[in-house]
């Protein structure tokens, strides 16, 4: 979606055309929501009391998409940015790690961070710590959508063309919500199998590293994905074959890493 907030009021326009004629963003609805549910599997005690004390009985997997909800609320215009990083291909992890810390502005790297800051502050009003909490579930997420973390010359693959069995569409939103919609579970029963794969020692695993680690994991995993999906490639089955352990695995680690971060933020 990140393409139609750069060009300003038309592009809302086109946003607002787009969203009548069920137009999907990061990750969907689907793949926010089984992020969600797959952290509030794994939140320690003590974050499950803090959570709960921001967002009453409403679970993360509720709360996940109101982020790319408010888009269509002017007031928070200056929110689009934070849904993504754009970094050149194939670059060392040094040069990666480097060059995402120098990126202008505020985006996805440096609002993770600032959310999280806000959310350990207790002397921030109340509201502004739900909102902080709204926004961290939603952008863990978009952290594990590769193509969030893809490049600018195609605007993290909106520009891109695809033929997802015959019916147009762009390499971005493949990823966001059409192999996933194409799995055909709901959010819970995804949630529920992903869940299940996942080891003591797998989980211990993938829940260590650093931001930048999970940045850069991701990123190397937008290389791989642009190579297999030149513009005009016409995909269907196969394609789901290559890449759906690909899909399943962020989407657990998404959630795994979600609560390892609210675990560790409210310690
Ligand atoms: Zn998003």
């Amino acid at each position: 979606m990140k393409s139609l907030f750069r060009f300003g009021p038309r592009g809302l326009v086109l946003a607002a055309v787009l969203l009548i004629s069920n137009y999907a963003f990061s990750w969907g609805l689907t793949g926010h929501r089984v992020i969600g549910e797959i952290a509030q599997q794994h939140l320690s005690g003590k974050a499950r009391k803090e959570i709960k004390k921001l967002f009453g009985k409403e679970s993360l997997a509720w709360w996940s998409n109101w982020p790319d909800f408010i888009k269509s609320d002017s007031t928070w215009n200056h929110a689009s940015r934070w849904h993504y990083v754009d970094l050149p291909g194939h670059t060392s992890k040094d040069s990666f790690i480097d060059q995402l810390k120098k990126l202008p502005g505020k985006n996805l790297y440096t609002q993770i961070q600032d959310l999280t800051a806000q959310l350990k502050n207790k002397d921030f009003p109340l509201q502004q710590r739900q909102e902080a909490l709204r926004f961290l579930v939603h952008l863990v997420g978009d952290l594990h959508q590769p193509l969030h973390v893809g490049r600018d010359e195609d605007q993290g693959g909106n520009k891109i063309i695809v033929y997802w069995f015959d019916k147009k569409t762009n390499l971005h939103t493949l990823w966001d919500s059409m192999l996933i919609d194409f799995q055909q579970y709901s959010y819970s029963e995804y949630a529920r199998l992903l869940n299940n794969t996942a080891g003591k020692e797998q989980i211990k695993q993938w829940q260590a590293g650093s931001l930048e680690d999970w940045f850069y994991e991701s990123h190397v995993m937008s290389d791989s994905i642009y190579d297999a999906t030149p513009n005009e490639a016409k995909l269907s089955y196969r394609y789901n074959y290559q890449f759906q352990h690909v899909l399943d695995e962020q989407l657990l680690k998404g959630g795994l890493r979600l609560a390892a971060l609210l675990n560790e933020t409210f310690k």
